[in-house]
């Protein structure tokens, strides 16, 4: 349920209807946005009485919630919301670069890297270290030393971090990571998410291999109810019957996204398509869409990645992507983050 306050109104009045909804034994989520205030109730609302709140002088209107999303619905936050990370912002009219390896695998690697996107526009650096692989057989990542390596690239290049959290018990690794990222595979790992939600730390959600987009939402929804607004979304690609691409990019998620959500909606098209060439077109195709920013695996050397060589871009073709995107950027109105 919503609970639309007029924006003329006593303080005082306002108080008492705070604390009453709070003594029905809900949450209430206020978000105070430029044309009026919104009252989210987040718990059990069938016990109230919709017409006594539409009574109260205060109110302007009182709607309930179809929507099994509740934090994350448009209806109970009608601005976009703004997930600032070291001064660099997601959503609204920001645009933002998250760039990098799929996986960190040495601290050459990881700084040359860092160094040419940094140069290149990027204003976060992603790396995995611990590795989602379909194979046990595969490259699990560096583990605790790649995190080690990326912390270090961090250090060094003053880049915030972007990286994969698969186990609640590597959660006190992460504690300088500044996103934490949840994979596709763990979109729907239900106790992780509620622990990332306690964390309080913003978070990167990947969309899951063949998830819609409303249990996406709910999952959204998992971290918000535990506490952290500040998550951000990452449509990678979903799985259909087309063997050409490794996923097919659902481009049609990012405008429904921005009805549904006001939280920021990323693109990630190197998992979406799995061929370096085809991120070009793809990162245009999602800045036309709308998208708040994009994340796209970079290396120095991709054919011997030792994790997804063939969708990753070399950084030169990656500060080509940025230079092509930069035209765009007026004509949706975004303005990319700065250094
Ligand atoms: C990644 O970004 O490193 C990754 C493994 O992506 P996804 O979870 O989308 O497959
Ligand atoms: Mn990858």
């Amino acid at each position: 349920m919503i609970i639309v306050v007029k924006q003329q109104r006593e303080q005082k009045q306002f108080d008492n209807l705070v604390k009453w909804i709070k003594s029905q034994g809900l949450e209430i989520d206020i978000s105070n946005g430029s044309h009026s205030t919104v009252l989210g109730l987040i718990g059990d609302t069938t016990k109230i009485d919709i017409d006594l709140v539409r009574s109260l002088d205060i109110v302007e209107d009182v709607k309930r919630i179809q929507e099994p999303y509740k934090c994350a619905n448009r209806k109970f936050h009608p601005d976009d919301t703004i997930v600032e990370v070291c001064g660099k912002k997601f959503g609204g009219d920001n645009f933002q670069f998250i760039a990098g390896p799929c996986s960190i695998e040495s601290e050459k690697q990881i700084i040359e890297v860092a160094e040419a996107v940094k140069a290149a526009g990027a204003t976060f650096l992603r790396g995995g270290a611990f590795k989602p692989r379909t194979s046990p057989y595969a490259f699990q990542g560096l583990r605790e030393n790649g995190l080690g390596l990326l912390l270090k690239a961090k250090a060094e290049t003053g880049m915030p971090i972007v990286t994969e959290l698969m186990s609640v018990k590597h959660l006190d690794l992460f504690k300088d990571v500044d996103i934490i990222q949840i994979g596709a595979r763990n979109m729907q790992n239900f106790e992780l998410l509620k622990e990332v939600g306690k964390v309080k730390k913003p978070v990167l959600l990947k969309r899951g291999l063949a998830n819609t987009v409303e249990e996406w939402l709910m999952s959204a929804e998992y971290i918000m109810s535990e506490g952290c607004k500040d998550v951000i979304l990452c449509e990678r690609g979903i799985r259909t019957f087309e063997p050409y691409t490794r996923n097919t990019l659902d481009l049609s998620a990012i405008p429904l996204l921005k009805e549904l959500t006001h939280l920021p909606v990323i693109v990630d098209p190197s998992h979406a398509s799995g061929l370096s060439r085809l991120v070009k077109p793809l990162s245009l195709a999602s800045v036309g869409a709308g998208a708040h920013g994009l994340m796209i695996e970079v290396h120095n050397d991709p054919p011997h990645a030792l994790c997804d060589g063939a969708q990753s871009v070399k950084p030169e073709q990656f500060e080509d992507i940025v230079k092509s995107v930069d035209v765009m950027l007026p004509i949706v109105g975004k303005v990319r983050g700065q250094w």
